[in-house]
């Protein structure tokens, strides 16, 4: 259609439509159904809603954090992840609290079919099986949208999350094909269509690994990576994860496997130059890491089980666009994949994105009002990064259908916040992941303290039930009076449980000592403090909420040192960088960081700061590097 029309006749009226029913799809489909609009979620295979396009696994550094924001919002995935997930680990177990995160193995069908039940039961929702191939629109102003067989259903509001359907193109080798992901046909006739509504579209790219038949690989020649004895679930829901859980493992590549892949390169889309779209520098496919990393050994593969009733397994590391036979002959390289069997090849698929600096920072376009984008249509990648955009659509495309002033999470807020300001002000010009340095403050932005930052608003907006609301007023309650009890009690070296807390921490107490102030220590934890806390405050707390009480007191001091560091940032825009600057030898800069500074060269820390994909942590860095150096050449100036 993709003009404008006097008449409107539809087959359907809803407030909400969410089209793709993605990551980011159920997530808006959801947040809109719940806080009571009709909603319709359309997609074009109604089974393969919720569908994981690549590894079956949820959360990770970052993206774990994604997920807490989103269920302590009041979403979804936490909830699927926890009901159906089959290997959990927290990663960075050993480091601080501001950078551990939740991961896990998902069943890849029964997430689907989770995701699917849920959505099934929200009585204000309707699913609709079918593709939309054009928006319906009226000065400016989204009311509807059109299907193939030419179905016409009206909005109020439409949110568009299509992820790598618009164009899609997959390439195995010299092959190339039109598909959404593998086995699904494109959308041509959408993709066209918004670019007849004018907004700016660029080309990435992603691939995935091929998919291995278990019986095939002989495990016992690989490393076994058990999940944790005591899986950290995603929501705050959850008590605990009830599901058995079961092994992943690890191989690795060889010499072999490189010579192989360096003898075809000429053959991999990716070198050929048939791929035009830039790819996800934080997922290389195998070829990219064997050239850009020549002196590397060898790499690790992670071999994930894709359920409980499957032999499919999923080689984490071994995305790839090399033809088909030569992918096997590589892999058959690696130790314990030597009499290995496809399921089947790997690809690497371009698509259309549209640039997200056309969105509002409530992710409405500027152009059409009513239309949000949400998802790997806004140049991000993974599937928590589409969902956390997902919510926030969601949720404004209701509050738009009301007609409510919409939602804005600030940056020091959520990461969901961080996400979407990055995406709106600086645009992308490679796949969008989250990560913790892109935070300013991130520690406090930590994964057990998610819903004391966004639980009040889910509730606000009806995405929180009332029993939820109120078991989380009653552990906020319980928070709060252990941190007075911790600041006002003190202990002496006569105190009952003094001589443990020597056994335990090797901190002999020589004066009365402020319990807080104990707490500073970093070899003191939750666990050396429950013998202090009296039976009554004591008996209604969960470790979770005596840990979520420590963190805060262990990082107070670091977290306001970091704002106060933001607050220094914020004011310096106009500092100039000397020109002569070898970015290479700022310390702690990642290569992409420095690759980046070296090929815009920004004058001043505001340019450097805009500067597409640059973190706030290498800000920071380039920050107090330049200071020390003025500070440095002001004491060698000749007096
Ligand atoms: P999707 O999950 O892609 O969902 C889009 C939905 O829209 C689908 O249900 C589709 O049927 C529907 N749809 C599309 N067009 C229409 C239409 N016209 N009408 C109705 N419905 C429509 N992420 C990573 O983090 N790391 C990786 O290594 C990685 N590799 C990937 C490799 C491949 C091959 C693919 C395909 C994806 C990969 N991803 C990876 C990305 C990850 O899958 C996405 O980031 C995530 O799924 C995006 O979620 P989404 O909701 O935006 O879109």
């Amino acid at each position: 259609m993709n003009g404008q029309m006097t008449r409107y006749q539809f087959d359907d009226q809803f407030d909400v439509i969410v089209v793709g029913g993605g990551h980011a799809g159920c997530e808006a489909a959801w947040a809109s159904a719940c806080m009571g609009q009709r909603t319709a979620l359309i997609s074009i295979k109604k089974d393969l809603i919720a569908q994981m396009s690549c590894n079956p696994a949820i959360g990770g550094i970052a993206k774990g954090h994604l997920v807490r924001e989103i269920d302590a919002l009041g979403g979804i995935m936490g909830q699927v992840i926890d009901r159906i997930g089959i290997h959990f680990r927290l990663l960075n177990r050993s480091r601080g609290p501001a950078v551990q995160s939740p991961r896990a193995q998902a069943d890849r069908t029964a997430y689907r079919s989770e995701m699917q039940r849920r959505l099934a039961q929200l009585p204000n929702l309707q699913i609709i099986e079918g593709e939309v191939v054009d928006l319906i629109i009226d000065k400016a102003r989204v009311i509807g949208v059109e299907l193939t067989d030419h179905r016409r259903l009206g909005a109020k509001a439409v949110v568009m999350t299509t992820g790598t359907f618009l164009n899609g193109l997959i390439h195995i080798g010299r092959t190339t094909f039109t598909a959404g992901r593998c086995g699904e046909k494109a959308s041509i006739r959408l993709a066209e269509s918004i670019k007849g509504f004018k907004f700016r579209v660029g080309r990435l790219k992603t691939g995935t690994p091929p998919r291995l038949d278990g019986r095939t690989i002989d495990f016992s020649a690989t490393e076994r990576q058990p999940g944790d004895d005591q899986p950290v679930p995603f929501s705050f829901t959850t008590d605990r994860i009830k599901q058995p859980q079961i092994d992943c493992f690890i191989a690795y590549t060889t010499q072999k496997t490189h010579e192989i892949i360096r003898q075809n390169i000429d053959k991999s889309a990716l070198y050929s130059g048939s791929i035009v779209g830039i790819g996800p520098r934080y997922c290389p496919s195998i070829e990219d890491k064997v050239v850009k990393f020549s002196d590397k050994e060898r790499h690790q593969i992670f071999l994930e089980p894709e359920g409980y009733y499957t032999n499919e397994i999923y080689p984490n590391g071994l995305s790839s666009s090399l033809p088909a036979d030569i992918q096997l002959k590589m892999l058959r390289t690696i130790p314990g994949l030597e009499k290995v069997k496809f399921i089947r090849p790997a690809y690497a698929i371009e698509y259309d994105f549209v640039d997200p600096t056309e969105l509002h920072p409530w992710l409405e376009t500027k152009k059409i009002q009513g239309l949000f984008h949400a998802g790997q249509i806004n140049g991000t990648t993974g599937y928590e990064e589409a969902a956390a955009q997902g919510i926030m659509a969601g949720i404004n495309a209701a509050l738009r259908a009301r007609g409510d002033d919409p939602l804005i999470l600030p940056r020091t807020q959520s990461y969901i916040g961080i996400l979407i300001d990055d995406l709106v002000t600086k645009g992308v010009d490679e796949p969008y992941r989250m990560f913790t340095s892109r935070a300013e403050t991130r520690l406090l932005l930590r994964y057990d303290n998610a819903d004391a930052r966004l639980t009040e608003i889910g509730y606000r907006l009806g995405l929180i039930s009332s029993d939820r609301y109120f078991s989380f007023l009653s552990k906020q309650k319980r928070i709060s009076q252990l941190k007075s009890f911790f600041i006002n009690q003190k202990i002496s070296p006569q105190s009952p449980g003094a001589e443990l807390f020597y056994h335990q921490t090797a901190i002999k107490l020589t004066e009365p000592t402020q319990i807080a102030n104990l707490i500073r220590r970093p070899e003191v934890s939750w666990q050396h403090l429950i013998q202090f806390i009296p039976p009554a405050l004591r008996e209604d707390l969960s470790p979770e909420e005596l840990s979520v009480v420590v963190n805060d007191f262990k990082y107070e001091g670091y977290a306001i040192n970091q704002q106060q560091l933001a607050r220094k940032i914020d004011k310096a825009d106009s500092q100039p960088i000397p020109p002569t600057l070898d970015y290479q030898s700022i310390p702690g800069l990642s290569r992409e960081m420095v690759e980046k500074f070296t090929r815009v060269l920004p004058r001043t820390i505001g340019q450097a700061r805009r500067i597409p994909g640059v973190t706030p942590a290498a800000i920071s860095l380039l920050y107090l590097h330049i200071q020390l150096r003025s500070k440095r050449d002001q004491t060698k100036a000749p007096r």
